[in-house]
């Protein structure tokens, strides 16, 4: 089994890489202000001097539908540049094991048939609302399976649905739907305004439950790239309406404000070949995910 301390992980201080702390907790974490992963240089360097066996490669621009929107340029290019380092530099220094993190955003806007699979990635064009972020991801796992297939290695992927969690970014132009929905319910009195009609379905995973297949990756040395998303998706009003439940804030009136923009009406994805590799896992309960999420507000906005 592969010892902890042999594994490198890029975007250590976002949301996911701070959930993977506690289930791996002796990987070396990596921020923007350890390494520029923009940069060649850097990234071979932090590569060479910690010469580990497996990368967990997290790191990328991430952000919500107005900031894709309206910064296409930067999803693509950052994103591009970040993998190709990482994957390079992997490559010169011998990694065995590289796992990186895609998104249910690069599979197609409208499929025949729902929850989509692996096999449906390329069978149509990705949403125009995060275009760019997904031909980016798109690149990346097409990179990763161009490494297996010339140089016979065996990394992998994981593309996981929507994360949520207390490490999550609160800043409005920056944050997915359950991070702004929580911070719109801690500061609400009487009611709260919500994009379009709430009919869409979505998936959203507690990211500690993504962090715990990380670990079961690396200490089953799992090869195989998979899908990852909870076996419940509910609509966008089903998760208001938990969340307020769950919050203790039942009083508060939901307004759908219909002129907005809601996004593709599903976009589900199938879990099953994960489970295939990993029958019994539990995936937390969307309530019991956003409670410990909505817990830690206090402690990030400082009280209302
Ligand atoms: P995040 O919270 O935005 O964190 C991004 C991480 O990448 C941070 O640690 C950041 O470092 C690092 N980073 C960004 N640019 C960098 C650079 N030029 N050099 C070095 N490090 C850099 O992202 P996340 O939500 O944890 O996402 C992790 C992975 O999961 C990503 O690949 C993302 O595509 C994927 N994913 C996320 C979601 C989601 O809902 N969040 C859903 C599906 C897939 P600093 O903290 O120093 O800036």
């Amino acid at each position: 089994m592969m010892k902890s301390n042999d594994i490198l992980i890029t975007g250590g201080t976002g949301l996911v890489g701070k959930h993977l702390r506690k289930f791996l907790p002796g990987g070396k974490y990596l921020s923007s202000l350890d390494v520029d992963l923009t940069n060649y240089e850097e990234t071979r360097e932090v590569l060479r001097n910690y010469h580990p066996d497996r990368v967990i490669h997290l790191a990328a621009r991430v952000g919500g539908i107005e900031d894709n929107m309206n910064y296409p340029v930067e999803y693509l290019e950052t994103n591009l540049i970040i993998d190709t380092n990482v994957l390079k530099a992997s490559y010169e220094q011998g990694v065995q094991r590289l796992t990186a993190c895609l998104s249910s955003c690069i599979f197609p806007d409208v499929v025949d048939k729902y929850p989509m699979t692996e096999d449906d990635i390329f069978k149509g064009k990705a949403p125009i609302t995060n275009f760019a972020y997904a031909m980016a991801k798109r690149t990346l796992l097409t990179r990763i399976e161009s490494y297996n297939k010339q140089y016979g290695l065996s990394w992998n992927w994981i593309a996981p649905c929507n994360l949520y969690g207390e490490h999550d970014k609160f800043e409005d132009h920056h944050s997915h739907f359950i991070p702004a929905l929580l911070k719109k319910i801690y500061y609400a009195k009487d009611k709260i305004t919500l994009f379009n009609s709430g009919k869409q379905y979505r998936q959203f995973m507690y990211a500690d439950d993504l962090a715990k297949v990380f670990k079961f990756a690396v200490d089953k040395d799992i090869i195989e790239s998979f899908n990852l998303a909870p076996t419940f998706t509910f609509t966008v009003r089903d998760m208001a309406e938990k969340a307020i439940k769950v919050c203790d804030k039942e009083y508060l009136e939901i307004e759908w404000d219909v002129d907005k923009p809601g996004g593709q009406f599903r976009k589900d994805i199938s879990c099953d070949k994960f489970l295939g590799l990993y029958p019994n896992f539990q995936f937390t309960s969307m309530e019991d995910g956003m409670k410990k999420t909505y817990e830690k507000l206090d402690d990030i906005f400082g009280g209302c």
